[in-house]
C-alpha cells in the first residue's frame, strides 16, 4: 500500500481547555503551542494528570478547548479543528483523523478484519456494492499484513493477545488514511518487549502513511527516535530539541 506524500502540517497555538471543579476551573491545557509535520512524530512526556490525554483529546476534535487554534493544513486546504461544528468534526475523524487510545476498544462480536472493515461503513452505507466491498477487504487484509498479523485475520479480540489486538487497534486508525494520527500511551498494558514492538510499528507506518503525529509514551527507550519530544507539565507543554528520526 503507497500513499502520495501530502503536505500535512498541524500548528496548535495558545491551546487552552478548563474543566469544571465545584465553583472553580481546573486547567488541564495551559496555552500550548506544537507544529507536527506529516510523517514526523511528536511525543510528549510528563507526568500523570499534567494533560498529555486532554491535549490528544483537543486536537482529534473529541473535546473542544476554551480557546486557543488547531490548524491541520493539507495541500492548500486547512481547518480549524478547534472551530469545527459537532457534525464536521465527526465526518473529520472518520475521514482524516485516526485515534488510538491506551486500551483498544475492540468490538468482542468482529473478527480483526471486521474491526477495520467497520470503520469504512461509518456514515450510513449499510450496503457496499460487491466490488467496493472486495476493495475494503483487501485493505484491510493489507494492513492487518503491514501490522503483523497474517494469519489472525479471523479471530476476534479474547482470541487475540493484548499486544495483538494493540496491533489491531493501530491498523484500525489507519483505515481511512488519516493525515492526523493521536496515539495515547499504547504500550502502557503491554510488556517491555511487546511495547518496543509496537513503537517500531508506529514509526514505521507513520512514515509509511505520512500522518502528523502525536504520540504520548512513557517509552523513553524510543524517545530519540520521535522528531520531537515534548514535556508537559500541568497543562503546560515545554518544546524539546527536534531531532532527525535515526535511520
Ligand atoms: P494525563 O493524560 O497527562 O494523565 P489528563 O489530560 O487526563 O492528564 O488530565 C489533566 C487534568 O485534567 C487532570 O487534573 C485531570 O484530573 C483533569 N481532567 C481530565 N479529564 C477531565 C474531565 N473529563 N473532567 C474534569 N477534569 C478532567
Ligand atoms: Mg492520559
Amino acid at each position: 500500500m503507497s500513499a502520495t506524500p501530502a503536505p500535512t502540517t498541524l500548528t496548535v497555538t495558545g491551546l487552552t481547555l478548563t474543566y469544571p471543579d465545584g465553583d472553580d476551573r481546573v486547567t488541564a491545557l495551559d496555552r500550548v503551542d506544537l507544529t507536527v509535520r506529516g510523517g514526523e512524530i511528536a511525543a510528549i512526556t510528563g507526568p500523570s494528570g499534567s494533560g498529555k490525554s486532554s491535549l490528544l483529546a483537543t486536537v482529534s476534535t473529541l473535546v473542544r478547548p476554551d480557546s486557543g487554534r488547531i490548524m491541520l493544513e493539507t495541500g492548500g486546504s486547512s481547518v480549524d479543528l478547534a472551530r469545527t461544528s459537532r457534525r464536521e468534526a465527526t465526518s473529520l475523524r472518520r475521514e482524516r483523523i485516526g485515534i488510538v487510545f491506551q486500551q483498544p476498544n475492540l468490538i468482542p462480536a468482529l473478527t480483526a478484519v471486521e474491526q477495520l472493515e467497520v470503520m469504512r461503513r461509518l456514515g450510513g452505507h449499510t450496503i457496499l456494492a460487491p466490488r467496493l466491498r472486495r476493495r475494503i477487504r483487501s485493505q484491510a487484509m493489507d494492513l492487518l499484513e503491514s501490522v503483523g498479523l497474517s494469519g489472525h485475520e479471523n479471530k476476534r479480540p479474547a482470541q487475540l493477545s493484548g499486544g495483538q489486538r494493540q496491533r489491531v487497534n493501530i491498523a484500525r486508525a489507519l483505515m481511512h488514511e488519516p493525515d492526523l494520527l493521536v496515539v495515547d500511551e499504547p504500550t502502557s498494558a503491554l510488556d517491555q518487549e511487546r511495547g518496543a514492538a509496537i513503537i517500531d510499528l508506529i514509526l514505521g507506518v507513520v512514515h509509511e502513511h505520512h500522518a502528523a503525529t502525536l504520540l504520548v509514551t512513557h517509552d523513553r527507550a524510543h524517545l530519540h527516535r520521535m522528531n520531537a519530544v515534548h514535556h508537559m507539565v500541568d497543562g503546560r507543554l515545554t518544546v524539546g530539541a527536534s531531532t532527525e528520526i535515526a535511520a
